[in-house]
């Protein structure tokens, strides 16, 4: 199955494209997650990265569609693979339509407000990579599930949030009418419980 999960920042894709690629048993690919290694290991593409990143901007087009074709090329994504993050130009989804054909587009909508409240809120453990909300830790400093230490992302703060906000409505959001046009997008509401979201993702896969 060759997925790809949209929708605004906060929108809580990063944790629904985990628990689906899991399920299906296919490679979760996120832009920024690779993004993000890039710039921990110092690399060219990583340093490149970093200042769109900081700056709520878009790294260019070029840089993203290289690195995403090489890591669907990869043996692992031969029969599939959940794509987060990408496309997020009307550019990225053309060059992706030469290389991969998409199953299915998973639209997850939530309210602005939430939006800013969730990004916000997001602690990220530095050892297992979990990510949390504030409201819910009982200590804002220690991961729950292995004890390593939490913290904030640097595009998390609320002025680089409403950018990222700003950016996706302008060059994100229209990549909602172009896989309608193709029927292949299916709107799901993101907010509400974590599981349920999870069960409502899964019955449309099911049912298409
Ligand atoms: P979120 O969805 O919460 O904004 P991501 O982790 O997906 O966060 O992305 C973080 C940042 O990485 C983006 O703000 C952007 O700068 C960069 N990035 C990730 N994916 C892409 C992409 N497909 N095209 C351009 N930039 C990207
Ligand atoms: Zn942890």
């Amino acid at each position: 199955m060759r997925l790809m999960f949209v929708g605004p920042p906060g929108a809580g894709k990063g944790t629904q494209a985990v628990r689906i690629a899991a399920k299906y048993n296919i490679p979760h690919i996120s832009t920024g997650d690779m993004l993000r290694e890039e710039i921990k290991g110092g690399t060219e593409l990583g340093k490149q990265a970093k200042s769109y990143i900081d700056a709520g901007e878009l790294v260019p087009d070029e840089v993203i569609i290289e690195m995403v074709k090489e890591r669907i090329s990869k043996p692992d994504a031969t029969s599939g693979f959940l794509l987060d993050g990408f496309p997020r130009t009307r550019q990225q989804a053309e060059a992706l339509g030469t290389f991969a054909v998409l199953d299915a587009v998973i639209n997850i909508n939530v309210p602005d407000d939430k939006l800013i409240h969730r990004i916000c809120g997001r602690r990220i453990c530095a050892d297992c990579g979990a990510t949390y909300h504030e409201s819910m830790l009982e200590d804002p400093k220690r991961c729950p599930k292995c004890g390593g230490s939490l913290y904030v992302r640097d595009d998390d703060k609320v002025e680089i949030v409403k950018q990222r906000l700003s950016v996706y409505k302008k060059k994100t959001q229209p990549l909602i009418e172009y896989y309608t046009d193709l029927s292949i997008l299916h709107d799901v509401v993101g907010s509400g419980g974590i599981d349920d979201i999870t069960d409502t993702i899964t019955d449309v896969l099911e049912q298409k």
